[in-house]
C-alpha cells in the first residue's frame, strides 16, 4: 500500500484564495486586516519564516507591519513594542516570533499580547478556551493538523490519536483539538519507554519532536494517518521532518510531507486567525 499523501501547500493556496475573498468584502468596508510581526535578533530561520507569512498576507491582501528589534533589546523594548500594538487600531493580530534571546522571557512577552489579538493563540485566555472547547484563537499549527485530517477525510472521532511531543506550541493543543474532536488520545514524550510500542496502536499519528526521522516504518500501524509537524534541517542543507517519509509512506493511509505538509498549512491557519480578528473588531466597532 503506497499512503495517501496530503498536501499541504496545495491545502495552503486553496485557503489563502478563501481568504481574500473575505479580504476584498472587509476591504470594501473601509477594514484591512492588519497584522504585525516582532522579530527581535536575527535568527536566519526566523526570518524566513517571518517572510513566508508576510508573503502569505499579501497573496490574501492582508496588511503585514514587520518590527525589527536587535538581539540585545531588553524586555522592557519588546514589552513596550507590544503594548504598542495592542493599542494601535491597524493592527488586528500581533506575533513576536519565537524563539526570543535567551535573556527574554517568552511566556512573559506572548502573554503581554492582547487576548483579542493574539492570533498564535498561545495567551492563557485562548489556550482556556481551547481546554474548556469554546470560541477562541486556536494555535495555528494544531489547526493545521486538524485542517489537513479533515479535507483528507480521516475519521477522527472514536479513533485513537497519538501525538509525539508535548510543547504548548504543538503537543498539548494537538492533543486537546484531537479529544475535543472525539478521538482517544495518547501524548507521548522523550521520557515514554517502547515508543513504537506505542505508536503502533495509532490511528492517527501528529508527530512534533524536531527529531528528523524518528517515526520509522516499523513504528506505524498500516493504514494510520501520518501528520509530520517537524521541520529539521540536515547537514545538506535539505529539509526533513520526524518521520522517515519514504518508508513510512508504503504503510501509511495518509501522510503529509516535509516540506509543503504542515508548514504552508500553519501560516494559512495564521493569515486565517487574523482575518477572523479583524471580522470580530469590525463587528465590535460597529
Ligand atoms: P519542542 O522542542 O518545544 O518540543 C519537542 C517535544 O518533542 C518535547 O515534548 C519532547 O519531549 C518531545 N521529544 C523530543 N525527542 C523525543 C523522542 N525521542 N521521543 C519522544 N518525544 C520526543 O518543539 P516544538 O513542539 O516547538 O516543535 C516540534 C517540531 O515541530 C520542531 O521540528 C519544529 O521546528 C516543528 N514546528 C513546525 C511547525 C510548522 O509550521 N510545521 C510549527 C512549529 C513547530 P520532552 O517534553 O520530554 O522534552
Amino acid at each position: 500500500m503506497t499512503a495517501k499523501i496530503i498536501d499541504g501547500a496545495a491545502l495552503a493556496r486553496e485557503k489563502i484564495s478563501e481568504l481574500k475573498q473575505i479580504v476584498t468584502s472587509l476591504r470594501a468596508r473601509g477594514v484591512t486586516p492588519g497584522l504585525a510581526t516582532v522579530l527581535v535578533g536575527d535568527d536566519p530561520a526566523s526570518r524566513v519564516y517571518i517572510r513566508n507569512k508576510a508573503r502569505a498576507c499579501e497573496q490574501a491582501g492582508v496588511a503585514s507591519i514587520h518590527h525589527d528589534l536587535p538581539a540585545s533589546a531588553s524586555e522592557q523594548d519588546v514589552l513596550n513594542l507590544v503594548e504598542r500594538l495592542n493599542n494601535d487600531p491597524k493592527v488586528h493580530g500581533t506575533i513576536v516570533q519565537l524563539p526570543l534571546p535567551r535573556h527574554l522571557n517568552a511566556q512573559c512577552v506572548s502573554q503581554a499580547i492582547a487576548y483579542e489579538k493574539d492570533v498564535d493563540g498561545f495567551s492563557w485566555h485562548n489556550l482556556g478556551a481551547l481546554m474548556e472547547n469554546v470560541p477562541g484563537v486556536v494555535p495555528c499549527t494544531p489547526r493545521a493538523t486538524m485542517a489537513m485530517l479533515a479535507h483528507a477525510g480521516v475519521p477522527v472521532e472514536s479513533k485513537h490519536a497519538v501525538v509525539v511531543g508535548r510543547s504548548v506550541i504543538v503537543g498539548k493543543p494537538a492533543a486537546i483539538l484531537l479529544i475535543n474532536a472525539g478521538a482517544t488520545v495518547t501524548v507521548c514524550n522523550s521520557r515514554t519507554p517502547d515508543l513504537g510500542a506505542v505508536t503502533r496502536q495509532a490511528d492517527i499519528l501528529v508527530v512534533a519532536t524536531g527529531r528528523a526521522g524518528l517515526i520509522t516504518r516499523n513504528m506505524v500501524k498500516p493504514g494510520a494517518a501520518v501528520i509530520d509537524v517537524g521541520i529539521n534541517r540536515l547537514h545538506d542543507g535539505k529539509l526533513a521532518g520526524d518521520v522517515a517519509f519514504d518508508e513510512v509512506k508504503e504503510i501509511a493511509g495518509w501522510i503529509t510531507p516535509v516540506p509543503g505538509g504542515v508548514g504552508p498549512m500553519t501560516v494559512a491557519m495564521l493569515v486565517e486567525n487574523t482575518v477572523s480578528a479583524a471580522v470580530r473588531a469590525a463587528g465590535s466597532n460597529r
